[in-house]
């Protein structure tokens, strides 16, 4: 299960293979949103005898400590390591934008994590800051990709500021500027930033963009055209958090049931049951 600020998802694995997947907004209330959302994810298989049938769960995301009956919690930027080398087997940088943080994860030749970079101290970067400014624009997010294509060129935003932005898109909007461009200004804003995420830990391909942002075409337009690279959207791309939560599950269900087998690769495993 990935907790995220905005968002919580659960992945349900079956014979090393996902069998189901569920989404919904957290709510204020963590602990009761994970029971729901497992509760939900499990309801969509009718043979499986409800949480009895669940054999290790693994939670991750932002509130992972308010998974009950989780066996282990594990960091995000390790889930989201795991969980985008499964769903692209080639992804070697891994861009994650989420509700209220991104990261940027450069992987090494076995998809370890070899360096990180996290922003969740702003809201500059992340969904949330698209979110205000669709508001603000009267435009769903699922818009912004359509749009972003029809703009002949993308407008200055120069604040990475989330407020001092929003007050320059109301100023654009009363100059007459028309959404599009603004839209595509937008994008190339977030992609920005992350850019500059990127650069401290080193591009390398494939680029694996995952995360809730992920699923808005401009920002993917955007941040292949700023980073000068193919940008990889997996069709789960919001799941990635979850599926690395669910890989890891699995294998310390398998290294449960064969004592003495290695339980899995993540870091904190790794320093405690060696490679
Ligand atoms: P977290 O794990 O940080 O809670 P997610 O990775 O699930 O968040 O991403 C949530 C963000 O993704 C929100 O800001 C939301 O607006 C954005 N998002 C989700 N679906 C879409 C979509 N179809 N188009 C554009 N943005 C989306």
């Amino acid at each position: 299960m990935d907790i995220g600020s905005t968002a919580t998802k659960a992945v349900i694995f079956k014979d090393g293979r996902p069998v189901a997947r569920w989404a919904m907004p957290t709510g204020v209330d963590q602990r009761r949103t994970a029971q729901e959302c497992l509760d939900a994810a499990i309801a969509t298989l009718p043979g499986l005898p409800g949480l009895r049938g669940i054999v290790c769960l693994v939670a991750t995301g932002y509130g992972r400590s308010q998974v009950a009956g989780a066996q282990r919690a594990v960091t995000e930027i390790t889930c989201h390591a795991r969980g985008a080398r499964m769903l692209v087997e080639s992804a070697r940088l891994v861009v994650d934008i989420g509700g209220q943080d991104s990261k940027v994860i450069r992987l090494d030749d076995n998809g370890m994590v070899a360096d990180f970079i996290m922003n969740d101290k702003c809201a500059a970067g992340t969904g949330r800051f698209l979110e205000v400014m669709a508001d603000r624009l009267g435009v769903p997010l699922s818009e912004f990709g359509r749009l972003w294509r029809r703009a002949r060129e993308a407008a200055q935003i120069s604040s990475t500021c989330t407020v001092f932005a929003e007050s320059e898109v109301v100023s654009l909007l009363s100059r007459g500027v028309a959404r599009e461009p603004i839209i595509r200004g937008l994008c190339d804003a977030v992609a920005d930033r992350l850019v500059g995420m990127v650069r401290r830990v080193g591009l390398v391909h494939d680029v694996v963009m995952t995360g809730g942002v992920s699923q808005n075409e401009g920002m993917r337009l955007s941040l292949a055209k700023k980073l000068g690279a193919k940008v990889i959207v997996p069709e789960e791309s919001q799941f990635a958090g979850a599926f690395g939560a669910a890989v890891i599950a699995w294998e310390l269900a398998e290294a449960d049931s064969r004592p003495g087998a290695r339980a899995c690769a993540c870091a904190p495993c790794v320093r405690r049951f060696g490679r």
